[in-house]
């Protein structure tokens, strides 16, 4: 049976605390086989794209965001891109990276993504109106990483876990996360109960793993706090590219570069970077695009 990912949103302990869990296992999976990505490269980047999708679920309407992770690491950079609609896509610059584990038996993730560099979130609110937030890489590890961006960048006492457990085969076995944010005036022994229940639990690939739903994650997390789930959402890998996309970056290059192509190459192929899918256009599509490109 296949399980579709998605995520909650819940409040809990009479809405002094706000929370959000994800289950991405079939989310990373599709971008470990887009990208072909090594079992180090695809924890960093399932990390990266489940805190994505739960950052964008905290946006209205058509608002997107885009998470940018530099850390100087021999992975290169993350990126990642997400909508409030439960739609994520990422890609690193190096995917044919793996290392040993660490020494708590965990993909060594800050290895790859590196601790010297920083971690840049762009928010598009729409009438080109964009909000920036940056902060430097703390552990690498992301989860922490992404903890500190709150705190420090947007101001809100949060906890991040995100996690990715991977096959031998390399394919993704379980991945998922949470993130707990604290209102103003949450009371001290909100926090001190909060802070207990996150010491205790196991890591968050492992409860999905094991087939705990968000749901489920949340009780765990703060189960003693009345959880109250207000909205469930559907979550997974999607790309805004397409051929009509990339045809207009062609036809933008103007007549004389298509001529260009068409002398040198004969044809054009072009990769998306956010999903790796390749388009080619053969010698009469690129004569129809030079058309094009003559009448703008
Ligand atoms: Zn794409």
């Amino acid at each position: 049976m296949k399980m579709g990912d998605y995520l909650v949103k819940a409040l809990a302990y009479n809405g002094q605390v706000r929370a959000y869990a994800a289950r991405t296992t079939e989310t990373v999976a599709e971008a470990q086989r887009r990208h072909q990505t090594w079992p180090t490269a695809s924890a960093a980047l399932g990390r990266a794209l489940t805190a994505g999708v739960m950052m964008g679920a905290m946006l209205k309407g058509e608002e997107t965001l885009t998470i940018k992770i530099d850390g100087g690491g021999p992975i290169g950079v993350i990126l990642v891109d997400s909508n409030a609609r439960g739609e994520v896509r990422g890609y690193v610059t190096n995917p044919h990276v793996h290392f040993e584990l660490n020494e708590h038996g965990k993909l060594d993730v800050a290895r790859a993504v590196g601790k010297n560099g920083m971690l840049t979130v762009v928010k598009d609110l729409g009438l080109r109106d964009f909000f920036t937030g940056q902060v430097p890489l703390i552990s690498g590890e992301l989860g922490d990483d992404f903890t500190y961006y709150f705190a420090s960048s947007e101001q809100i006492p949060s906890s991040v876990g995100v996690g990715v457990l991977v096959n031998p085969d390399h394919t993704i076995r379980a991945a998922g996360g949470f993130m707990i944010q604290l209102m103003p005036g949450t009371e001290e022994n909100t926090i001190t109960r909060i802070e207990e229940r996150l010491k205790q639990i196991p890591p968050v690939s492992r409860m999905i793993e094991r087939g705990l739903s968000p749901e489920q994650l949340l009780e765990q997390l703060l189960g003693d706090g009345g959880v109250r789930v207000l909205e469930t959402m559907p979550v997974s890998f999607v790309c805004r590219c397409s051929r009509e996309r990339i045809a207009d970056a062609l036809i933008s290059l103007g007549p004389e570069e298509i001529q260009d192509i068409i002398d040198k190459e004969g044809q054009a192929e072009a990769s998306c970077h956010f999903c790796n899918e390749t388009y080619h256009f053969d010698k009469a599509e690129l004569e129809q695009l030079k058309q094009l490109a003559k009448k703008e």
